[in-house]
């Protein structure tokens, strides 16, 4: 008779974890997925299925240790030879659950897998929303209408016929080593116990009708078009039993009159008349923040085209860990129309204010 710690390769003070850790790689190593039409290892893979069988129950290893393996020659139990590949995995496939990794390679058939929940869900919703760059500089809180697809208040249930409402099917086989019950989740209502009975009539097949709703959404300062927000669970709602899609946000920056936006940087256009850059002025501009105003020193003698950067004085990052800067950009505003006075200044000082560069 084969000693159960033998094909394993373990001692009898070895643990639980031992036996599984060693059935395991017995299972592997000997699968006959890995080993096609060797009869060997299919005895081997079928000796240690019944030792972890007999180990891995207490109530089991202690008889077995206090009597032998003869005493499984009862009519409870069977030999190993009686029991094909499929049975030991349906009956042990619990061990192949993922704290056991490097299974998966093998495409076993266990109940295992139909144990998960199917999970059906909504479908997500975009919605597009326009924000200027005072409220993009800020940062916004916007409470927006969406039309979601919602689960009816009116649909009926009833008790799955095919589970009693239990959500699961309990599934009794006789092996080798007894009656082993094996719950896998029930396939007619996927495991929720109750199937929809009626669905009102201003409902879709699925019981589910447009409703509605307010969002809030909270768009964080610095965001750009190219980012996209995702509220989870906003989207519309799935079939019963499911769970809702999320909402997509995309932003489409306003433009605005005075800055351009260029990443974190602003830019913005200062004229200045002929006299003003000749003289040297004083200039003040308000930034996107409503109340806070920078004051521009203009020195005489100030070219068109020269550029005033304030440090900081951008949008805010994404992250908010930093500001992009403000670019003042200096021009000199030559009028495309005069009157009839100023035409007649300009004529008569022509030869003064006639100043160009010397070359
Ligand atoms: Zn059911």
């Amino acid at each position: 008779m084969k000693d159960y710690y033998d094909i394993l390769g373990l001692s009898k003070k070895c643990s639980l974890n031992d036996i599984k850790k060693a059935y395991r790689k017995l299972a592997i190593k000997y699968h006959p997925d890995k080993n096609p039409n060797n009869k060997i290892a299919e005895e081997k893979f079928k000796e240690a299925a019944e030792a972890y069988s007999v180990l891995s129950d207490n109530n089991k290893r202690s008889k077995y240790d206090k009597f032998g393996n003869t005493n499984y020659n009862s009519k409870n139990y069977y030999s190993s030879n009686n029991m094909n590949v499929e049975d030991i995995f349906s009956n042990f496939g619990d061990i192949f659950n993922d704290e056991f990794e490097g299974f998966t390679e093998f495409n076993i058939n266990t109940n295992n897998k139909k144990k998960k929940k199917k999970k059906f869900k909504g479908s997500n919703l975009r919605i597009k929303i326009n924000l200027t760059l005072e409220e993009i500089n800020k940062g916004i809180k916007k409470k927006i209408k969406v039309k979601r697809m919602k689960l009816s208040k009116g649909i009926k249930f009833k008790i799955c016929p095919n589970c009693k409402g239990k959500g699961n099917i309990n599934n009794i086989t006789n092996t080798f080593i007894g009656r082993i019950q094996t719950t896998i989740q029930c396939d007619y209502c996927n495991g929720l116990g109750k199937i929809i009975k009626s669905i009102p009539k201003n409902a879709n097949y699925e019981g589910l009708l447009e409703k509605e709703e307010l969002v809030n959404i909270n768009i964080p300062s610095g965001i750009t078009e190219d980012i996209q927000l995702k509220i989870y669970g906003k989207g519309n709602e799935a079939p019963f039993g499911g769970n809702p899609g999320d909402l997509l946000i995309l932003i489409k920056e306003i433009k605005h009159n005075l800055f351009k936006r260029k990443g974190k940087n602003l830019y913005y256009n200062l004229y200045i008349s002929i006299p003003e850059s000749i003289l040297g002025t004083k200039k003040t501009i308000k930034t996107l923040n409503k109340y806070e105003k920078l004051k521009i020193n203009i020195n005489k003698g100030t070219q068109s085209g020269k550029k005033i950067i304030f440090k900081g004085k951008g949008l805010p990052s994404i992250n908010g860990y930093e500001y992009g800067n403000l670019i003042v950009n200096i021009k000199i505003w030559i009028p495309k129309k005069i009157n009839y006075e100023q035409k007649k200044f300009f004529k008569k000082n022509k030869k003064d204010i006639n100043f160009l560069p010397l070359r």
